[in-house]
C-alpha cells in the first residue's frame, strides 16, 4: 500500500517561511457560467489558500464539478474573475501576435495544475510506465531516464511497484486510478484537483485509492480540491469543505463542524441524505 514519507517526490513549502497568511492558489471572483440555459455557477466567489486540503460537496448538478473544469482551464466562465496562484488566468487577454507573454505567464501558471478524472483517463495503448513519463518527457523536457526514474518512485509511493510494464486495461480500476494519481504527480503541480476520483470504482476498490490520498494530503504541502461523495474519508481528511447548492456555496468551514455540526438547513438535508 502507500508509502507515507514522500518527501521529495512531490513539492514541499518551505519551512522557514511565515506561517500566516498563505498565498492564494485560487480565487473566484463572481463567477457566473451556464450551459445553454442552465445556470451552473451563479456569482460564485471563493479563495483557497496555498496547501489547503478543500473537499466540494453538495447535490449532483451543483457545479462542483464545473469549478475544478474552470481551475483546470477545460472550462471558460461567462462572467466574473478567476486567479491561480496570483495570476489572473480569466478574463484570458489573448496575446498579441508580436508579443506572447500573457499567454506564456497563463501557460506556466497552468503548468502546476494537475487533475485527477472519475474515469481516470489513463493512455490506453501506452504501458503504466509511459503513461506517467509522457507528461514529464514531452511537456517538461525531462531526461527519459530521470522521468523514469521518478515514475517508478511515484509507483512505489502509490502502492504499485513492479507494475511498470504493464497494461491499463490489465489493472483494476483502483490500480489504474492510482496510476492516474502518479501520473498527475509527475508533472510537479502546486495544486491538485481531483474529480470524484473514486466515483466510477467498485466499493471494495475504493479504500486503496482513499488511503493514498489521504497519504498525499497528510505529507505534501500541495493544495488539494477534491470533489467527494466519500464523507467519514472527508471529515478525516481534509482541512475544509465547502457545500455547494445550486452554484453557490451555502456554507463554507472546517470539515469537522461542517461535516458534524452544519449550520445550514441545505447542508443537514444533504449529508442526511447521503450519509
Ligand atoms: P456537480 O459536479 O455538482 O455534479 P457539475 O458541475 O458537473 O455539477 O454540473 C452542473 C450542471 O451542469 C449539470 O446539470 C451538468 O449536466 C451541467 N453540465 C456540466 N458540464 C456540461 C457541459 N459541458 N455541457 C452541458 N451541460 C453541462
Amino acid at each position: 500500500m502507500a508509502q507515507p514519507d514522500i518527501n521529495g517526490l512531490i513539492r514541499r513549502g518551505d519551512a522557514s517561511r511565515p506561517a500566516e497568511p498563505k498565498p492564494e492558489s485560487v480565487r473566484f471572483q463572481a463567477v457566473s457560467k451556464s450551459f445553454s440555459t442552465r445556470l451552473v455557477l451563479d456569482d460564485l466567489s471563493l479563495t483557497v489558500r496555498t496547501g489547503e486540503k478543500v473537499a466540494l460537496i453538495g447535490p449532483s448538478g451543483s457545479g462542483k464539478t464545473t469549478v475544478l473544469r474552470i481551475v483546470a482551464g477545460l472550462e471558460e466562465p461567462d462572467a466574473g474573475q478567476v486567479a491561480v496562484f496570483g495570476q489572473q488566468v480569466w478574463p484570458y487577454r489573448r496575446p498579441r501576435p508580436w508579443r506572447r507573454s500573457d499567454a506564456r505567464d497563463r501557460d506556466r501558471t497552468m503548468r502546476h495544475v494537475g487533475m485527477v478524472f472519475q474515469h481516470f483517463n489513463l493512455f490506453p495503448h501506452m504501458r503504466v510506465l509511459a503513461n506517467i513519463t509522457e507528461g514529464p518527457i514531452r511537456s517538461r523536457g525531462i531526461g527519459r531516464e530521470a522521468a523514469r526514474a521518478k515514475a517508478l518512485e511515484l509507483l512505489e509511493m502509490v502502492g504499485l511497484s513492479g507494475f511498470d510494464d504493464a497494461w491499463p486495461a490489465n489493472l483494476s480500476g483502483g490500480q489504474q486510478q492510482r496510476v492516474a494519481i502518479a501520473r498527475a504527480l509527475a508533472m510537479e503541480p502546486r495544486l491538485l484537483l481531483l474529480d470524484e476520483v473514486t466515483s466510477a470504482l467498485d466499493p471494495e476498490l475504493v479504500g486503496e485509492v482513499l488511503a493514498v490520498i489521504r497519504d498525499i494530503s497528510q505529507s505534501s504541502d500541495l493544495t488539494i480540491l477534491m470533489v467527494t461523495h466519500e464523507m467519514s474519508f472527508a471529515a478525516r481528511s481534509v482541512d475544509r469543505v465547502l457545500m455547494f447548492d445550486e452554484g453557490q456555496v451555502v456554507e463554507d468551514g472546517p470539515a469537522a463542524q461542517v461535516l458534524r455540526e452544519p449550520t445550514h438547513e441545505r447542508t443537514r438535508r444533504f449529508l442526511s441524505a447521503v450519509v
